[in-house]
Parts: C-alpha cells; sequence; structure tokens
C-alpha cells in the first residue's frame, strides 16, 4: 500500500487542477488518463471570475487569460445587456478560451509540480478497504493509494464501480455547436431565443466564434449525426434574423444536456468530483468552472489529512454538494427562461430589463454567473468570515 499517494482518474480540467494541487503540496499524485493525448476540441469557453481567481492563488491566471478573449458586456435575454465590467472581483469579465488551452496550462503545471501523468491507461477496476484503494488500469498495472479521485467525467467508471447512482432527466436532446467565422458578429457574447429556438454566440478573439443552438421542435436527429452547418444557420436567422455572415466551421458537435447529481460526493476513501459528480444544462457556461471548484475545495483537505492534520474531509460532500445543486437549479431556471415563448417572453424580457437598471439585482446576477456567490456554512463560534471566499 502506497500510504499518502492520491490516485486521480481523469485528465480533464478537474483532474489536471486537483493532480496539480495535491503534489503542489507534496503528496505522491498519479494521473490516470484513458486518452494518449489531450484533447483538440474545445467544449467549455466560458471561464468564470471565481475560477479565474483561483488560478491566480496558484500563478496561472496569467498564462490562461492570455490565451483567450475577455468579455466584458453579455446579451441576454433578448435586448438585455449586462454588464460584467462592474463585478466585485480583479477579474470583472468572461474570459472565453478554448478548453485546450486551459488544460495546456493546468497540465504543464501537474507536470512541473512532479504529478506522474499515465495516459492511454484506463481504470477498470476498483477495491478499497480501511487502509487504502486498490486501483487496476486497462495496461494491467495495479496502483494502490491511501485516496481515490474519480474525476472521470459524466460517464465515470469511478462511480459506478463505488455502486453511486446518478439520478436526474434529460432536458435537451440535440444541441448544436460550431466553431465558425462571423463576416458582421455581434458586440461581445449574444445570448437570444425565439419561441424553441436558442442561440448563443461568443467570440474566440482568435477570428472565430464559438456558435451555441438548439431548437426544441427539432430534437430527433441521431446525436452522433455530423451537423449541417445549415441547420444552424436556419436557428440563427430565426432567433438573430441573420446568421452573421456565418462560415468556414473549424469543429461542430451535437450534444445533449442532462440535470443530473451523485447522491454522496464521498464514499469511503474515494471522492467525486467534476462532470462524474454532477451535470446541468450549459445555460451560463458552468460545468469546467464548477468541476474545478470542486477540486480547489477538496485538494487542500486530501493534502491535509494526508500530512496528518484536522479531518476535514467529509465537509467537501457537504459544502460542494449543494453547490452543485444550486448551479443545477440555476442553469436549469435559465434555460427555461431561455425558452420562454409570446407574452410570456415578453413579460420576461420587460422584467429583466427593469431588475438589471437595480444595482443589487444587477450584481447578484453577475455574481451568480461568475461564481463569487459562493460561501459555506461556517461551524458555529467561527469568526464570521470563515466559509466566505478570499478573493
Ligand atoms: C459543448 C459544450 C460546451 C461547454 N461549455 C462550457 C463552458 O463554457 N464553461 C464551462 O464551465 N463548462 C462548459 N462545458 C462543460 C465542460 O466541458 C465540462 O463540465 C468539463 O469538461 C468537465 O470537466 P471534468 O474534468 O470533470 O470532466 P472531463 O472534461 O469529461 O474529463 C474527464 C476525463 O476522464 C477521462 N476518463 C474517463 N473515464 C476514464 C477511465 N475509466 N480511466 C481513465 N480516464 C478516464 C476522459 O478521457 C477525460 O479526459 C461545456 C460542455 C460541452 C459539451
Amino acid at each position: 500500500m502506497t500510504t499518502g499517494a492520491v490516485i486521480v482518474v481523469g485528465a480533464g480540467p478537474t483532474g489536471l487542477l486537483l493532480a496539480g494541487d495535491l503534489a503542489a503540496q507534496g503528496i505522491p499524485t498519479t494521473l490516470v488518463e484513458r486518452h494518449a493525448r489531450g484533447s483538440a476540441l474545445s467544449r467549455a469557453f466560458a471561464v468564470h471570475a471565481r475560477t479565474l481567481e483561483q488560478l491566480e492563488m496558484r500563478g496561472l491566471a496569467a498564462d490562461v487569460v492570455a490565451r483567450g478573449q475577455p468579455v466584458r458586456q453579455a446579451q441576454v435575454l433578448g435586448a438585455v445587456r449586462v454588464d460584467l465590467s462592474t463585478m466585485p472581483s480583479r477579474f470583472p469579465f468572461v474570459l472565453i478560451v478554448p478548453q485546450y488551452e486551459t488544460e495546456a496550462v493546468l497540465e504543464e503545471r501537474a507536470r512541473q509540480v512532479g504529478v506522474r501523468i499515465v495516459r492511454a491507461a484506463e481504470l477498470t477496476e476498483l477495491s478499497q478497504d480501511g487502509a487504502g484503494v486498490t486501483a487496476r488500469l486497462s495496461t494491467d498495472e495495479t496502483l494502490e493509494a491511501s485516496f481515490l479521485v474519480g474525476a472521470d467525467g459524466h460517464a465515470s467508471t469511478v462511480r459506478r464501480l463505488v455502486g453511486q447512482r446518478f439520478p436526474g432527466r434529460t432536458v435537451i436532446k440535440s444541441v448544436l455547436l460550431a466553431d465558425v467565422r462571423l463576416t458582421d458578429p455581434p458586440d461581445g457574447a449574444a445570448v437570444r431565443a425565439v419561441g424553441g429556438r436558442f442561440t448563443f454566440i461568443a467570440p474566440f478573439g482568435d477570428g472565430y466564434h464559438r456558435v451555441i443552438a438548439w431548437d426544441t421542435d427539432q430534437q430527433w436527429q441521431d446525436e452522433f449525426a455530423p451537423v449541417d452547418l445549415g441547420e444552424v444557420r436556419v436557428i440563427m436567422r430565426a432567433v438573430f434574423g441573420t446568421d452573421f455572415g456565418m462560415r468556414d466551421p473549424r469543429w461542430s458537435s451535437r450534444f445533449h444536456s442532462d440535470e443530473r447529481q451523485v447522491p454522496q460526493y464521498r464514499v469511503g476513501r474515494v471522492f467525486l468530483a467534476g462532470d462524474a459528480a454532477h451535470e446541468h444544462s450549459p445555460a451560463g457556461g458552468q460545468g469546467m468552472n464548477l468541476g474545478m471548484q470542486d477540486s480547489a475545495n477538496l485538494s487542500w483537505k486530501l493534502a491535509q489529512q494526508l500530512v496528518g492534520g484536522r479531518d476535514l474531509l467529509d465537509t467537501y460532500h457537504t459544502e460542494r454538494r449543494p453547490v452543485g445543486s444550486a448551479v443545477i437549479r440555476g442553469t436549469g431556471r435559465l434555460l427555461r427562461l431561455a425558452q420562454l415563448t409570446g407574452p410570456a417572453r415578453l413579460a420576461r424580457d420587460a422584467t429583466a430589463f427593469a431588475a438589471l437598471r437595480i444595482p443589487a439585482l444587477a450584481h447578484a446576477g453577475q455574481r451568480a454567473l461568475a461564481g463569487l456567490w459562493v460561501r459555506y456554512p461556517a461551524p458555529p463560534g467561527e469568526h464570521h468570515l470563515v466559509g466566505t471566499r478570499a478573493p
């Protein structure tokens, strides 16, 4: 048994941040990843202020920011604009950056601090007892450690092997994604819905824009069928009255969106983090941010436990599960609001327009989007700042 070591399964943003944090604190850490090399696909593209603050604490924010495009204003719900530049953070914007760039920064740091990264190896078996965990890989290697973290995404093998259910439901069956050039792009990021049709557009800053679109009346497509740019164009024109001169797709994909969460983030010596623990609607671009914040919460507690400090491991579940539930509820609400039609939509836009003119409500909206709202309950008798964000 490799006492004092941690195995992290999955080299997505959640696993990379966690493994790097552990190794940086002197914990022998092995990161196991199914794929031989990092993904060149950009699923997530929005990195929010709270995540950037946490990256800055690790000396990583400047590198990530340099690879992306800060967006300080977003057009949401019809003509309603949200000004992010007044957000109470050193990062008063949403950073639009391809997920592979964020992962590249995190992987580089993980290597520098000494994480053993085992690629082209899949976790296939897992057992645990009072002393530790044993993980069997597809390469026939067997790893032993004190703890294991499943950061292995929405179809998590770790979750299955520890017998955790993933209850919830599918909210949209067919979401279209296209990274394209736009001849006449909107100013900043834009979101609009008309009837059951929805379009989101954000600039990457390298001449390409991310477009996400769906039509709730066109949900029959096979999830693996290639995306025809014409499908995206039809939705975009219906929503914005123009396709902004959309052309030259460099990546397109079709995906579905679920709302799910595991009942327990901890099962003995095994923890679940990121998409392995929760999934929610794409509205608000929260998934990768939430996963990295799970890691930031768990890593120091694991490290502290392994050097004989106070046992805070159960607080990972009690602190992070409610945050995950709140994000599932909030992004679901945003999705349903975006899909309103007729008089309800007009009422929504008028209400949002009026609400965002009230500074307190505008700030609440910014804080919700940016993840600045999170605070954990302080134990009785602790200082009132315990559990609050340290910016
Ligand atoms: C189109 C799209 C747009 C999105 N946009 C945003 C956005 O703007 N902002 C945002 O915050 N989020 C966004 N998300 C969500 C975001 O991409 C995910 O939440 C994020 O990737 C989750 O990170 P993760 O590390 O938890 O899991 P993943 O990124 O899924 O990584 C899991 C890793 O585990 C590996 N793995 C799986 N099983 C095993 C095994 N048995 N053994 C070894 N390795 C294994 C996988 O190969 C993978 O590399 C978007 C998602 C999609 C689909």
